[in-house]
């Protein structure tokens, strides 16, 4: 079993549940006392939101290539950067290490495909949603339509994320608030859902909605697991 190397803290609330997540998807493949072998660099949120908030990406490349620096030189065999929004540097923070980034993109763009959907919705941070990182990327390496919701629903998402969901509060009006924005990209003829922010999953499940969601963490834990298993 190879060693996975994960970049969290982005929130810790979420790099949490990719360490339970790690542990069960391993237990489910290898069974009995089996767990997974990682090394996780968790950094304080407060210092990295408050950067991505003064639109400071050169500083936080500079954070997240010494993050994956430091947990290939601990032995991490690949690395998993344990949100969607920090893909933002995926591309630098891959030049500056040998071993491989697991992209959290790749792997939902795989899941959506599989599952044989052309047009999903998008929810996640502002940074996520409105710029081409993420979308470009589940569009032009996966020819798939992503849609996103209107500007003042964006900032609602956004605000959920910072204020609510990274602070540990699980809010039930919020969820309602999801649940409407995610009818509307419904409407708008979204097949799924992906829930492109690794806090979401917190608030919103599978069993919540009729239409197919795409928990992107989970499905990035599970592409992880599968490249350290693999021979
Ligand atoms: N974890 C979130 C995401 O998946 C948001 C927090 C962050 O900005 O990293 O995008």
């Amino acid at each position: 079993m190879k060693i996975i190397g994960l970049i969290g803290g982005m929130s810790w609330e979420s790099s949490a549940e990719y360490y339970k997540l790690l542990n069960e998807f391993t237990r489910e493949k290898l069974g009995g006392w089996h767990s997974s072998r990682c090394l996780m660099y968790s950094l304080d949120f407060a210092e990295i939101e408050k950067l991505q908030h003064e639109n400071e990406w050169a500083k936080l490349t500079l954070i997240m290539i010494d993050a994956a620096k430091k947990l290939e030189a601990g032995g991490a065999e690949c690395i998993l950067i344990c949100t969607n929004t920090m893909h933002k540097m995926a591309e630098e923070v891959q030049k500056a290490v040998s071993i491989p980034l697991i992209h959290i993109a790749d792997a939902t763009g795989e899941e959506i495909k599989s599952m044989g959907l052309k047009k999903v919705g998008l929810l996640g941070t502002k940074f996520t949603l409105e710029e081409d990182f993420y979308k470009g990327r589940l569009s032009k390496k996966f020819g798939l339509e992503v849609i996103i919701p209107s500007e003042r629903d964006r900032q609602i998402i956004h605000n959920i994320i910072y204020d609510e969901l990274c602070l540990g509060k699980i809010n039930q009006i919020s969820k309602e608030k999801l649940k409407n924005i995610i009818a509307k990209l419904e409407r708008e003829g979204a097949q799924g859902i992906v829930l492109g922010c690794t806090e979401i999953p917190l608030l919103i499940k599978q069993d919540d909605l009729k239409l197919p969601i795409f928990d992107t963490a989970k499905i990035h834990v599970k592409a992880g697991v599968e490249f350290a298993l693999k021979q």
